[in-house]
């Protein structure tokens, strides 16, 4: 067999490594195909499908999981191909807040996204404040699963998160949803690296969002917070140990 394949991406050939996924191999010809759950440093999964592009026919193969194939036809910006695009981002929009995304946001806008067309039962999750390090607003998360693998075998190997929940109120958690202090977690920020949305966020960000001054962040950066204990800087009403 082949090491390499040859294909069409857009009109255009090119001859890649067979192992070589559409996402790879059209980034090559210089073709930007939009990503949310994709990161380049962690294993693909294909999860938001917003990179799904027309692979010989078929509609909807998720580019960064679908390897190239000899002979094979796609077509990355189709009618067709904006048409899913445009759904899944007003999907997408009408359960999760998005306020903090600015690179969804784009999406949104360049494909003509309707924010409100779909009107049905938005994402309601607490504010999880439960260390001295990083916010968790699951009200903000588009569970593309990034944070889950940086945490597992793509860096970490601290195994702290997980999907939690089925179907519509499928979410990120924990352990029986134990606080983060009460976790194999390590604190090592690379969730919070990788998260594309404001879902997760360094607190001392939080703070200065929330206008507390420097000096208060400073004084209040190493504390954690305990059971029952208030912060005088917090403004979510619904946070949650
Ligand atoms: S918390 Fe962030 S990184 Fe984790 S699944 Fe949600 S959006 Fe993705």
């Amino acid at each position: 067999m082949s090491d390499t394949v040859t294909l069409t991406i857009d009109g255009q050939e090119i001859t890649v490594s067979a192992e070589a996924t559409i996402l790879e191999a059209a980034a090559q010809l210089g073709i930007d195909i939009p990503v949310i759950c994709y990161h380049p440093h962690l294993t693909a999964n294909g999860l938001c499908r917003v990179c799904s592009v027309d692979a010989g026919g078929r509609l909807q193969a998720a580019a960064c999981v679908t390897q190239c194939r000899q002979g094979m036809q796609v077509e990355t910006n189709s009618d067709a191909v904006r048409r899913g695009r445009r759904t899944i981002l007003e999907l997408l929009a009408s359960t999760v807040d998005l306020e903090e995304a600015p690179e969804i946001l784009a999406l949104v806008a360049a494909y003509s996204a309707e924010i409100n067309r779909f009107s049905g039962a938005k994402r309601e999750s607490p504010v999880y404040d439960d260390n001295p390090f990083y916010l968790r607003d699951y009200n903000q998360c588009v569970n593309c699963w990034r944070c889950v693998q940086v945490c597992a075998e793509d860096a970490q190997y601290a195994f702290a998160l997980n999907f939690d929940g089925r179907g519509f109120h499928t979410t990120i958690g924990t352990y029986q949803n134990n606080g983060m202090m009460d976790t194999t977690c390590v604190f090592c920020g690379q969730c919070v690296g990788v998260c594309p949305t404001g879902a997760l966020k360094p607190k001392r960000q939080a703070m200065l969002e929330e206008g507390v001054s420097p000096d208060e962040v400073a004084s209040n950066q190493n504390k954690g917070k305990r059971k029952g204990e208030k912060r005088s800087w917090r403004k979510f009403s619904d946070s949650k140990i």
